[in-house]
């Protein structure tokens, strides 16, 4: 297979996955795609919330192992190639952790950097963890949280009011406290926006009172403009009962901590590669057009390389609906630039703008920006539909290969 020019994709969820399925039905003979993923399997991340909740929600509508079948059709000249990770960026190659072909560097035509975002488990895996070990931390997660008394959640944005409302959904007498930084829940503070990425934009200040209102009336008490001063290791189970101070001189109670901050770029790659192509909050620098914008002409990454989802510099919210929209963007940008022809420049939808936030099973408030009207609130059926099974059809929709997934609730 020496003489086909591959394209390689690092990292197989949301983004790498959507630019898969629109450059591979589009590529001349000749050309291949290289799919690279460093875990056995992928999550749909919108349900992490419930599953390190709600007992046996860690095997429903969360996860599918990545395999050559389920992603592309019988016969396929195209490949996955997963466990397995891309250690290092070179000019026009990459090199594998586990060989592929008798080799672990990796030529490339083009190579696609979509490797996301990185926090600590529950809500994302640990980097090479398997299935059932996944599965095991959210059970775990799940007894530990049905034997607690008192939750403090540090981080009011999007997962940890979401996941404070399935606590609460679930186990009402429990207390469940929130402390967030900013003045209202999720992030209404433009000053809150990571420094050097000033385009990213803030969520509406009526879907943080909205929120806020209803945690109220469940008796979730929220404290904003605050911090926790939480001691090393003073995360999950405490043990016991402790008070933990914040920066304003108040305490909270709690024996249980489930810190939702520290979601950061998974850019460490392209820093080794070109330091100069990642910004000062870690975010990997692109154009219009997606193309790594390197340091210099010296760079490696002077060549054809191009950044996308959680990873990338773009002006909207690093979301699974932003990743959705940009792999396919950029899967008729690389098709257009293989064929010669003149590729248009990305500019995010209005829809990339949605925010849609679940308390449980019921309540919870968004905002969809519409043509012609703005930005209007959602209405309850859509967050019913999200809190039914956390649009869980998109992912198992994603895998169009012979081996169907399906992790429907
Ligand atoms: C708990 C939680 C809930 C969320 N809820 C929502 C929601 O309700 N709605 C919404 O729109 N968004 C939501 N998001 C955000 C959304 O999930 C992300 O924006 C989306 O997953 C980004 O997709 P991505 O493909 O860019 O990155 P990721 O999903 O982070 O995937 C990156 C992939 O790259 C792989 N990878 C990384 N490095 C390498 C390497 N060197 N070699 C090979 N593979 C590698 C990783 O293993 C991973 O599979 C949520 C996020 C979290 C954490």
């Amino acid at each position: 297979m020496a003489s086909q020019k591959n394209i390689v994709v690092i990292g197989a969820s949301v983004a790498g996955h959507t630019f898969v399925n629109t450059i591979a039905p589009q590529l001349p003979a000749g050309y291949r795609v290289i799919l690279v993923e460093r875990n056995e399997f992928i999550v749909h991340l919108p349900t992490v919330v419930r599953s390190c909740i709600v007992p046996g929600w860690e095997s429903k509508n969360l996860t599918s192992r990545l395999t050559q079948e389920n992603v592309f059709p019988t016969g396929s000249r195209h490949r996955v190639l997963c466990p397995n990770s891309v250690v290092e960026l070179r000019t026009n190659s990459v090199v594998l952790s586990e060989a592929f072909e008798g080799s672990t560097e990796l030529a490339f035509e083009k190579c696609i950097i979509a490797t996301g975002a990185q926090q600590g488990a529950p809500f994302r895996p640990a980097a090479g963890s398997s299935l059932d070990e996944y599965k095991t931390f959210l059970r775990n997660m799940q007894n530990d949280i049905k034997a607690a008394e008192s939750i403090l959640i540090v981080g009011g944005g999007t997962v940890g009011v979401e996941t404070g409302g399935e606590i609460n959904a679930l186990y009402p007498k429990k207390q469940v406290t929130i402390v967030h930084s900013e003045s209202g829940l999720l992030h209404p503070d433009a000053t809150a926006a990571p420094a050097g990425f000033t385009t990213f934009p803030t969520t509406g200040a009526k879907v943080s009172a909205n929120l806020q209102k209803q945690l109220g009336v469940r008796g979730v008490k929220v404290y904003l403009n605050d911090r926790a001063i939480l001691q090393p290791g003073q995360s999950g189970p405490l043990g016991s009962r402790q008070s933990i101070p914040l920066k304003s001189g108040e305490t909270v109670e709690a024996d249980y901590v489930l810190v939702s901050v520290g979601n950061v770029p998974n850019s460490a790659i392209v820093k080794a590669a070109d330091p100069a192509a990642v910004s000062a909050n870690g975010y990997v620098i692109v154009d219009s057009l997606f193309r790594v914008v390197p340091g210099s002409s010296a760079s490696p990454l002077a060549g054809e390389y191009y950044a996308l989802g959680d990873v990338a510099a773009l002006p909207s919210w690093r979301t699974s609906v932003s990743a959705s929209a940009e792999g396919p963007a950029l899967g008729n940008i690389v098709a257009a630039e293989i064929k010669g022809k003149s590729p248009k420049a990305y500019t995010p939808a209005s829809m990339t703008g949605a925010c849609i936030v679940t308390l449980g099973d019921k309540g919870g408030a968004g905002q969809l920006p519409m043509p012609i009207f703005g930005t209007v609130s959602a209405p309850g059926f859509i967050l019913g539909m999200k809190s039914k099974d956390f649009f869980a059809r998109q992912f198992d929709a994603r895998f169009t290969g012979a081996t169907k997934v399906s992790t429907a609730a």
